[in-house]
């Protein structure tokens, strides 16, 4: 009975999930995809479940198996990701790029996040921080972007790439893993539905948060999340004076420069040379115009000591 309740409840929750997104939006692909409204199903599921007198349980988790559904809330992504951005300013293993010593290097950053951002598919753009911090250690070549909006960028991809379309590239790929939730997607099929109930009913007094927010910093996205953040790259930048395919350039850096030094991202993505030809032809099938990859800008910003 209290699994039913729980049930029950989770309805309501996972139906109210994705409303409090702005419908007036362009629609992309992608979204379209991701917006198919599982309430209807789950309604469904659940009176033949009940008249049937099934065990709840079982069939449930067979049915979130079969479906992708976002178990956690945009509210929870955001929650996570504030405190995944607490946790890294807090911690010793982070140095953090003061922004008041630093400013030209985060408003020049903080320009082309508008830039992606005024693109008009973005649902949460109004909704998640999309604040920038900026980690001084160049030798980790990556940037990541927490739910809710939370960007990281390490100063050694700022230093190992060439170009600004090359940077809008790797932030916009990074920005559409939180636009489109990955982190939490990903979680729910994870962790299954018991975590997922557990942390929708008792928040942040679930046993399991502190493990969720951990699972953050070292989760991995499958290859369909990264091929859509990709294709979130190109269809971002494609209205921009950007080359829109900017993010293949560091992927054909990385190709021509394998097995010089360790690079994170590629060990961990798919492989770059399938990824470089899907940027290129993405860019063609949407007609993007952007010729510009800013390069002599690009150097000035490299050029800045950072305090
Ligand atoms: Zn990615």
């Amino acid at each position: 009975m209290r699994f039913f309740i729980y049930l029950l409840t989770a309805f309501v929750v996972l139906s109210s999930c994705e409303e409090s997104a702005n419908s007036n939006v362009k629609e992309d692909p992608i979204s379209k995809r991701e917006n198919k409204d599982w309430s209807k199903e789950f309604k469904e599921f659940k009176d033949r479940t009940i008249k049937k007198g099934q065990k709840l349980s079982d069939e449930l988790k067979k049915k979130w198996k079969e479906i992708e559904i976002n178990g956690f809330s945009v509210e929870d992504d955001m929650k996570m990701g504030q405190q995944l951005y607490d946790e890294i300013n807090s911690s010793t293993d982070y140095k953090i790029v003061s922004k008041i010593e630093n400013p030209k290097v985060y408003e020049y950053i903080e320009n082309i996040k508008k830039t992606i951002l005024a693109n008009g598919s973005f649902r949460y753009k109004d909704k998640y921080e999309w604040k920038i911090t900026v980690l001084n250690n160049d030798n980790t070549i990556n940037a990541f972007c927490a739910p809710g909006g939370y960007i990281f960028i390490y100063t050694g991809i700022l230093k190992y790439l060439d170009n600004e379309a090359e940077l809008a590239g790797v932030l916009a790929h990074e920005m559409g893993h939180a636009e489109r939730r990955h982190g939490t997607r990903q979680m729910s099929k994870a962790y299954g539905i018991k975590i997922l109930l557990d942390f929708i009913f008792r928040g942040e007094n679930s046993q399991y948060f502190t493990q969720v927010i951990g699972g953050l910093l070292s989760l991995r996205y499958s290859r369909a999340y990264e091929r859509e953040a990709d294709e979130c790259s190109v269809n971002y930048l494609c209205n921009t004076s950007y080359q829109s395919d900017g993010a293949a350039g560091f992927f054909e850096k990385i190709v021509k420069e394998e097995g010089a030094r360790s690079v994170e991202l590629l060990s961990t993505h798919p492989d770059p040379s399938e990824r470089i030809k899907n940027f290129h032809s993405l860019k063609k099938e949407l007609n993007c115009k952007g010729t510009q990859n800013y390069s002599e800008r690009y150097r000035t910003i490299k050029m800045l000591r950072i305090k």
